[in-house]
């Protein structure tokens, strides 16, 4: 869908600068000699994956993390350079895109690492794989009893290259980390089972941001962060361990201003009645927008640095405030639905408590009808 630069107001904006001071945060934290993945999967979390990485590429990033292929086939095609590893493996036709692209995927399937070997066989060329094993994620990832007998597979094909060697923390919010040590425990064990083999490689990688964070010696020579980079926490807890900028702030300008009296409905079902003389704003994002329905009679938003609340169901395409308690509102007002206004400000956190979800999903359904732009490049 084309989105025009100017016309509607609701848009995010993403400040590269703030990326920046939270990619230097994550830097100061992990150990020496250890290289950072920057993770840009769904389009960065929603912040734009061509801008977010050329920004990091520039920062020096050692590497970059996609979810699957197409992302990383857009990556290259907008200019990016860096090593881009596919973090959830290949699917059906993905070998020549492999190729094509210099993408680097992970595997944990037989036949992934077949049909990798073939492409590359017919290309008279090698084939460069990080290898995943399950250390207790339960979602992707070799599982621990057959991961000699998969090395072994590994072994048998000599157009593969085993570059890095992987697995993912599940219980990042648990006290005292117990289940944390028991998943890098398995990982050693993994790793010394390659090594015994003789198969060589270069990276060993574990940890995201929440891990990086909290146990810093879990982080083989190479960390995965993502949700940190764009200012957001793992969960609340988090935000005590490492200060971070949120880097965007959604935001758009009053559409439509009106006074009611008391006893007025607002919105589909009348789930809110004005109780006094009311001035209602509407504004011009729903939940087509990513603006969470679930944030009807329970969202709030900011308004000349103040707070006020969503009246009603949102819409797909528009949301009402009650704004009788601030002074001086009018049509074309900047609203700030999540960042900074003024000395207040709302966090991706905070929406997801009031949604029942976390930051990454708020950030992630940020919808495509809303223009990113880009400041601080
Ligand atoms: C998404 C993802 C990450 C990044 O996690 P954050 O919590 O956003 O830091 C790291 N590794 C893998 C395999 C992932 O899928």
């Amino acid at each position: 869908m084309k989105v025009f630069a100017s016309g509607r107001p609701t848009v995010a904006e993403v400040d590269l600068k703030s990326l920046e001071f939270n990619y230097r945060r994550l830097q100061e934290r992990i150990p020496k000699g250890v290289k950072l993945l920057a993770v840009v999967k769904a389009d960065a979390y929603g912040h734009g994956a061509i801008q977010v990485s050329l920004k990091l590429e520039k920062l020096g990033v050692e590497y970059l993390g996609v979810a699957i292929p197409e992302e990383g086939v857009e990556l290259r095609r907008g200019g990016v350079k860096a090593p881009i590893l596919i973090l959830g493996g290949i699917f059906g036709r993905d070998a020549d895109r492999i190729f094509r692209f210099h993408l680097t995927p992970v595997v944990f399937r037989k036949d992934s690492l077949q049909v990798l070997s073939k492409e590359a066989e017919r290309r008279r060329r090698k084939v460069r794989v990080h290898l995943k094993v399950d250390t207790g994620m339960g979602r992707l990832g070799v599982p621990f009893i057959l991961w000699p007998d998969f090395l072994k597979e590994v072994k048998r094909s000599c157009k593969i290259e085993v570059e890095g060697i992987l697995s993912h923390f599940s219980m990042m919010d648990e006290e005292g980390g117990n289940f944390t040590q028991h998943q890098w425990k398995i990982f050693q064990e993994a790793v010394a089972m390659v090594k015994e083999m003789g198969v060589s490689f270069q990276y060993l990688h574990m940890a995201s941001s929440a891990t990086l964070t909290r146990f810093p010696s879990c982080s083989g020579n190479l960390v995965r962060p993502g949700i940190m980079l764009y200012g957001a926490y793992p969960s609340p807890a988090f935000r005590d361990l490492i200060q971070l900028k949120p880097i965007m702030t959604l935001k758009t300008r009053v559409h439509f201003l009106k006074h009611v009296s008391p006893g007025t409905k607002i919105s589909y079902g009348g789930t809110f009645v004005t109780k006094r003389e009311s001035l209602i704003a509407t504004l011009p994002i729903g939940y087509a927008d990513g603006y969470s329905r679930h944030l009807s009679n329970r969202g709030e938003v900011l308004i000349r640095g103040k707070r006020a609340p969503v009246v009603g169901s949102v819409c797909m395409d528009f949301t009402m405030v009650d704004v009788t308690d601030i002074p001086h509102v009018t049509m074309g007002d900047e609203v700030v639905l999540m960042g900074r206004q003024g000395k207040e400000q709302i966090t991706a956190e905070e929406i997801a408590e009031k949604v029942n979800s976390i930051s990454y999903e708020v950030l992630c359904l940020i919808g495509k009808r809303v223009p990113r732009i880009y400041k601080g490049q």
